[in-house]
């Protein structure tokens, strides 16, 4: 089996290639942070079980072509159906329903969760279900954080990590997807951790708020208090959630910083970012968040 499409992740391809066939059992988890390709490897993945040949996927059978296009009669991919609403428990419990049917023309049907960590409880124990019961069908789970699905449902699953590109790699990648200036692509691979999806994102002008300012917010920590201040005004107009994303965003540009300099400089910043983070699940204020964080950088 075989992930044309997917760059680097060597070890997890040489992993995926020594499968035996059926060696996936009937649940997968890819796990990594949004941008490392695990669409990309699910699409591939999904292709390959689908695919007619031996040492799939061929790219060329009609059965790749549909899975590529999205039109495989025993493809199922399980999206939200308004944006940032999540999957329904509806649609996890039709999907249940689904998979014990008879696949139309590959000995079994292939589902695709590109959300596994966002569904609720009673979501998880729906699927925790149909884990439980292998039907012929095939559960594809992508996640961003594991940590948010239950131990019962990833202890069924065979899970594989994906990894950030290599910096030379990422640089390459980006450079054959966009007409953007030398220049830009390095300065958009710097920012990117490795993530293919990360840097195109910024390549295109589409970089999430969150993670835009949690760039701005730690370039402004070595700039004036003046421009913290600006920058954590400008918070305030975040969700919760992207706040969150703030928060996770800067404490890993911190760590990266501090891993460059050998310099504990920001450690207090750090652990008060993990402590604002801690506290979202009680729903404090966001303007409440970000002025406190603008005066624990004496920015106030
Ligand atoms: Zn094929």
């Amino acid at each position: 089996m075989r992930l044309p499409h997917l760059l680097g992740n060597e070890a997890l391809k040489a992993a995926l290639a020594a499968l035996p066939p059926g060696g996936l059992g009937s649940a997968v988890l890819l796990d990594g942070p949004c941008g490392v390709g695990k669409r990309t490897a699910a699409r591939d993945l999904a292709q390959a079980l689908l695919c007619r040949e031996k040492n799939g996927p061929c790219g060329v059978c009609p059965a790749c072509r549909r899975a590529a296009a999205g039109s495989h009669p025993d493809l199922f991919w399980l999206e939200e159906t308004e944006p940032g609403k999540g999957v329904k428990l509806e649609q996890v419990r039709a999907m249940r329903a689904q998979s014990f049917l008879r696949p139309s023309e590959a000995p079994f049907q292939v589902f695709v969760i590109p959300r596994a960590d966002k569904l609720n409880t009673a979501s998880q124990n729906a699927l925790l279900k149909v884990l439980e019961e292998p039907a012929a069908s095939l559960f594809l789970l992508l996640c961003e954080n594991r940590e948010a699905m239950l131990q019962t449902v990833r202890s069924r699953c065979k899970t594989f990590r994906l990894a950030p590109l290599p910096l030379p790699l990422l640089e390459q990648a980006l450079r054959g997807r966009t007409d953007a200036s030398a220049e830009e692509v390095r300065a958009a691979a710097a920012r990117s951790a490795g993530l293919l999806g990360r840097g195109l994102d910024i390549l295109a002008g589409q970089e999430p708020p969150s993670r835009r300012l949690a760039a701005e917010f730690c370039a402004s920590l070595k700039q004036t208090e003046l421009d913290t201040y600006a920058v954590c005004l400008k918070l305030g107009k975040l969700s919760r959630e992207e706040y969150g994303d703030f928060c996770d965003e800067s404490c890993r540009l911190l760590t990266e910083a501090a891993a460059k300099t050998g310099s504990g400089q920001f450690l207090d910043l750090f652990e008060y970012l993990e402590k604002q983070r801690a506290m979202l699940p009680q729903n404090p204020s966001v303007t409440a968040l970000c002025g406190a964080l603008a005066a624990f950088c004496g920015a106030f």
